[in-house]
This record gives structure tokens, C-alpha cells and sequence, in this order.
């Protein structure tokens, strides 16, 4: 039986489990995908406070390891349903059942993908899910950023201060972002709308070199040269497995304020898979520390 069974090794689950152990909690971080979460696939961090420059790998290994030490257990397995019985926990991986006194779902997001050829391949290269992690990587140079919502806009926003030209590319004519955000925009000489476009294709082998973009209206391809191409097409809560456990929002996040607590007493969500409105590495930490405290008072009976 475990105290805290966390599920998700990202930033959040492991700063949880770093809370509980140092409470003397018995934890454990169940984990599908790879230790780390998100995180590892930046190049360089940044924005962390009091760590001027990181790999995102070297910062989550760090993590895992300083939970690891004290104490947190580890499982590789992907869990796929928490049931609630008798006042405790049991998490099911498709190995073995979990039972746990108090859950903390700290599942994250993926970003959506464009879904073409040599998206993946090229991550890291040129393709980001992240401007406010990589935009500084791009100083001088020109970029693309995919997307008509609020995430696209300030993107594009924040890299207008870095990059010599920032595309907007949209695949409709009108924005679903805010149109103060938009009409900012417009005034930036360095950013160019293209919109009712879409991305065919990425040029480059081993860096992104250019995209072929398709204009909706006349049919026609086009190419553009930039050397980053940021994707902002939303982002996917994988939720679905644990809403009968707890509420989620219409897009699928975990309904759940800064104080990390869900509609099920006894589980708590933290990171970027409950309703907030910065996804970032510190708030995935802070949310870890919060959540990892509430289940302890939970776990006291306070
Ligand atoms: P979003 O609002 O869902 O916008 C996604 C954008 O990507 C849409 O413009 C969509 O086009 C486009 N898109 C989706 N799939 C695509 C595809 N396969 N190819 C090309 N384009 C595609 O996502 P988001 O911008 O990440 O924002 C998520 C939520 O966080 C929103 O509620 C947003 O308001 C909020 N947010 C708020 C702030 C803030 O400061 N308040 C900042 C960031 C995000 P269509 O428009 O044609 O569907």
C-alpha cells in the first residue's frame, strides 16, 4: 500500500513525489512514456529560476534522481484506470494493480502535431512545441509560427522580440485568439500574417531549412525559408481514462484550481493536465509542491 501513488513523471508528478518523501510518505511515480515528461525535448532551459542554463534532459534526470533518492519507487508501466474502494486507491497498469491511500494525476498535455512528414524527425532541429523554451535559440533568424489561437499569437509575439522575421501561419482568415493580441500583432513590422494556409511540407534534412505552405484560397504551394518552425495548434489532456473518478472540463483537463484539489477527495491533479492558464516547467513545479502537500494533509485526516 502505498501513501501517494502519482501518475505521470513529468515535472510535476516527481516534485509531488519529492514533497511526499520528505514527509516520510510512501510514493510512487507510475510512468508509461519516458521519465521527465515534456521537458526533455528542449534543447536548452532557460527560464528556470536559479538555473541560467540547462538541457531539459539534464533537468529532469536530476529530478527523477533526487526523488529516486529519497525514496520515491518507480514503475514503467502506463496506467490505465484508478478505482476507488473502500476509501482507497487502486491504480491498474495493464502489469499490476497499485492500491494507494491518495492519488495525484500529474499527466500532462501533448502538443498537438502537425502530423507531416519530418515533423518528428526534426524536433529539436527546428521544430518546437515551445517558443517561450526555445524562441532564444532562434536570436536573429527567421521563424514560422503555426496556429490562429491565443498560444499562436503570443508566440509569435514573444519571438518578434528574438527572431528577424516571425510568420504567422494560419489555416483560416480570421483568428481564434484575441484580436487585441492580433491587432498587436499587425503593428509589429517583423511579423507577417499568412494566413488561410496550411504546411505541406518541412525542408531539411537535418535542420529545418524552409516550408512549403499551401494558400487554401487559390490552391497554390508557396515556400517560405526559416530555420524554426513553432507549432501552436493546441495541446491534448489525456484525461479520458480517469473521468469517471474526477470532473474534467470540455477540452478534457482536470477540473482543479491552484490549490490542485479535484471533485474526488483523495485525488489531486497538478501540471498541465488541470484548468490553468500557464503551462510552464515552474508552475509544473509548483503545482507538484502543492498537490504533493494537500495529499499529505489529506493523508492526516486534516
Ligand atoms: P486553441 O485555442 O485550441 O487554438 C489552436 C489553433 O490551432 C486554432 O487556431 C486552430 O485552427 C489551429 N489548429 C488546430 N489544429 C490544427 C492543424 N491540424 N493544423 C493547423 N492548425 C490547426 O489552442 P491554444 O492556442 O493552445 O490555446 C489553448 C487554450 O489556452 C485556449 O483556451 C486559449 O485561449 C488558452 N490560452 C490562453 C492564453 C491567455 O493568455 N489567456 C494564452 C495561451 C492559451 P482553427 O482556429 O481553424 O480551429
Amino acid at each position: 500500500m502505498y501513501d501517494i501513488g502519482i501518475i505521470g513523471g513529468g515535472t510535476a508528478g516527481m516534485t509531488a513525489a519529492i514533497y511526499g518523501q520528505r514527509a516520510g510518505k510512501r510514493t510512487v511515480i507510475i510512468e508509461g512514456t519516458n521519465f521527465g515528461g515534456q521537458i526533455v525535448s528542449s534543447t536548452n532551459v532557460e527560464n528556470y529560476p536559479g538555473i541560467a542554463s540547462v538541457s531539459g534532459s539534464e533537468f529532469s534526470m536530476n529530478l527523477l534522481d533526487q526523488a529516486m533518492k529519497l525514496g520515491a519507487e518507480t514503475v514503467a508501466e502506463q496506467a490505465d484506470s484508478v478505482q476507488k474502494e473502500d476509501g482507497m486507491f487502486v491504480i491498474e497498469t495493464s502489469e499490476k494493480a497499485y492500491p494507494c491511500r491518495s492519488v495525484i494525476l500529474a499527466t500532462g498535455v501533448t502538443h498537438r502535431h502537425l502530423g507531416i512528414e519530418k515533423e518528428e524527425k526534426l524536433v529539436g532541429a527546428g521544430v518546437s512545441y515551445c517558443a517561450t523554451c526555445d524562441g532564444a535559440f532562434f536570436r536573429g533568424r527567421d521563424v514560422a509560427v503555426i496556429g490562429g489561437g491565443n498560444t499562436a499569437l503570443q508566440d509569435a509575439e514573444f519571438l518578434s522580440n528574438y527572431c528577424r522575421k516571425v510568420y504567422l501561419v494560419h489555416r483560416r482568415d480570421e483568428f481564434r485568439g484575441e484580436k487585441s493580441l492580433a491587432e498587436r500583432l499587425k503593428e509589429k513590422e517583423n511579423v507577417e500574417f499568412v494566413l488561410s494556409a496550411t504546411v505541406k511540407e518541412i525542408i531539411g534534412e537535418t535542420m529545418v531549412e524552409g516550408l512549403i505552405l499551401n494558400n487554401k484560397k487559390t490552391g497554390e504551394d508557396f515556400k517560405i525559408e526559416v530555420s524554426g518552425v513553432f507549432v501552436a495548434i493546441g495541446q491534448i489532456p489525456q484525461n479520458d481514462k480517469f473521468k469517471d473518478l474526477i470532473k474534467l472540463d470540455e477540452d478534457g483537463f482536470i477540473l482543479a484550481s491552484e490549490d490542485c484539489l479535484t471533485s474526488c477527495p483523495g485525488v489531486f491533479a497538478a501540471g498541465d493536465c488541470r484548468t490553468k492558464e500557464v503551462r510552464q516547467l515552474t508552475t509544473a513545479a509548483a503545482d507538484g509542491a502543492v498537490a504533493g502537500l494537500a495529499a499529505c494533509k489529506y493523508l492526516a485526516g486534516e
